[in-house]
């Protein structure tokens, strides 16, 4: 495809992506509620939602990514009655709410540093947005979508319902969910079972608590991605994000919340990523199946023979489509560490091979295909079969049976850095890397930031990193394929 496209879980279609500013992209993805280490599921969507984001950024948009850190209102058991996960944490550990959250907000940062998962643009949290969740509650409750019952405020949605749709991305019915819900119930203050929370009393045992209109209360879970998004990126924006297992009730509620207080849809296109499996399960804390960062490294899991690097499992995962499940496994742990090896060694090889006079490589048909895989929403196991076609093509030039010249060598090795390491972000990994490999990596990390910084109109920088690489006999030459350099 020649250009992007995005499966849109809201329209169950695949649609051709248009920001609605030309040029810029506003992306929210639902972060990680910090009570606990994250797991390798969590790094899943977290990974296949950078790689999102790094592609959006090679194809020259400017990206605004929100990604949340949920630090109060999460309850345990994901519902709207009980203790919040993280005062239940503090409680049982002895330790300050925010104690928890800062120490498992650097555990969930060193785990993305080490997957290489980059920062996201805004890194938001639930509580220091208190004040926006009060005001969207209040204008809920003026707008006759929201009611007070005993300082806890629930938002009504038989009212919601009978202009808008409620249910339209998960699908689900209102009479279904009128049905499944009742049993459910034990929460007499809502008017229906269906109703959810957008303000809760906090009873004087709750630990995290603010003073607001109704009481001392907290806020619902739903409400904070709602109002962290509108006010980063605002009332429409292009991109939600999140895990599969949080389109219902979650990114539902939000639909419903901000259509409600604002009167417009929040987003354009929806993406839902697939979930981690181990034996065909979930892989989730409560199932006792998730597995460690750490376990993963050391080996030291009893479903694992051995341990694996980061890398591996980068790769591991981006060899299955986002929106496919993925089954966690020690045998496809090791194919895919094969892989990965076999991928990188066809990199080092290139940078090695010798160029000639004539050329057999069509590196503009590759770059072509690679291009297509990723604007066929995100097929990155579509493109690591396109590169492995670029490492074959480098091998028959290795045996002698194929020939490249110097201007597709470089083509070649632009292309296979552009997508393993700038859009997959995969990292080189130890000290195997040959000079020649550092030369190169390191010159495209300074074109990389170089237009980056172009994006960013900092002409003064990238016109810096061409002016100092120039004093040091590097030239580069900006094309049509992307900028190239060469020495003298
Ligand atoms: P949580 O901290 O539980 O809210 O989860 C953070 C993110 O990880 C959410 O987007 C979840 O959808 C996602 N997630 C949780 N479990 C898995 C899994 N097994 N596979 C993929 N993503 C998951
Ligand atoms: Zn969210």
């Amino acid at each position: 495809m020649e250009e992007l496209h995005i499966q849109n879980t809201l329209s169950g279609e695949k649609e051709r992506f248009v920001p609605i500013v030309e040029g810029h992209v506003g992306l929210y993805v639902c972060g990680p509620t910090v009570y606990s280490d994250v797991h390798l599921g969590n790094v899943r969507t977290f990974m296949s939602f950078d790689v999102i984001f790094r592609y959006l950024k090679f194809l020259g948009y400017k990206v605004r990514y929100v990604r949340n850190i949920t630090d109060v209102g999460h309850l345990v058991g994901d519902v709207d009655e009980g203790e919040d996960k993280i005062g239940k944490k503090a409680r049982l550990e002895n330790l300050e709410p925010m104690e928890v959250v800062q120490r498992y907000t650097n555990g969930f940062h060193d785990v993305m540093r080490l997957f290489n998962i980059q920062n996201p643009s805004i890194e938001p949290t639930a509580t220091a947005h208190i004040i926006e969740q009060i005001e969207m509650t209040a204008t809920l409750i003026n707008k006759g979508l929201a009611y007070e019952k005993n300082g806890s405020v629930y938002f009504d949605v038989l009212t919601y319902a009978e202009h808008e749709p409620y249910g339209e991305l998960s699908g689900r019915k209102l009479e279904d969910l009128i049905h499944n819900t009742r049993e459910l119930d034990g929460q007499e203050d809502k008017k229906n079972s269906l109703d959810f929370a957008l303000w809760k009393r906090a009873e004087p045992e709750h630990i995290m608590k603010w003073n607001s209109p109704w009481g001392m209360g907290f806020p619902g879970w739903h409400l904070e991605c709602s109002v962290m998004s509108r006010k980063y990126l605002g009332d429409t924006f292009d991109i939600h994000g999140g895990g599969m297992d949080l389109k219902f009730p979650h990114h539902e509620c939000e639909i419903a919340q901000h259509k409600g207080a604002i009167g417009m849809k929040p987003v354009n296109y929806w993406l839902h990523t697939n979930m981690l499996t181990v034996n065909g399960r979930k892989m989730s804390k409560s199932e006792g199946n998730g597995f460690t960062p750490e376990e993963l490294l050391t080996g030291d899991h009893k479903l694992l023979d051995k341990g694996y690097s980061a890398m591996a499992v980068r790769f591991f995962m981006l060899m299955g489509h986002y929106s496919s499940t993925l089954d966690f496994s020690n045998t496809a742990l090791q194919a895919a560490e094969k892989a990965h090896q076999r991928m990188m060694t066809g990199w080092k090889d290139l940078l090695d091979i010798k160029a000639s006079d004539s050329n057999e490589v069509d590196v503009d048909a590759l770059r072509k295909r690679c291009q297509e895989a990723m604007n066929d929403d995100f097929n990155t196991p579509v493109l690591i079969g396109v590169l492995f076609d670029a490492v074959k093509a480098v091998n028959l030039v290795k045996a002698g049976q194929q020939t490249i010249d110097e201007y597709s060598k470089k083509g070649l090795t632009q292309l296979m850095y552009d997508y393993l390491f700038t859009v997959m972000g995969l990292r080189e990994e130890g000290s195997a890397g040959t000079d020649a490999s550092l030369e190169e990596g390191l010159i495209q990390m300074l074109i990389a930031m170089r237009k980056e910084a172009r994006v960013n109109k900092d002409f003064a920088l990238s016109d810096g990193i061409r002016d100092r690489l120039a004093e040091l006999h590097v030239q580069l030459k900006d094309g049509p394929e992307g900028t190239s350099w060469s020495k003298g």
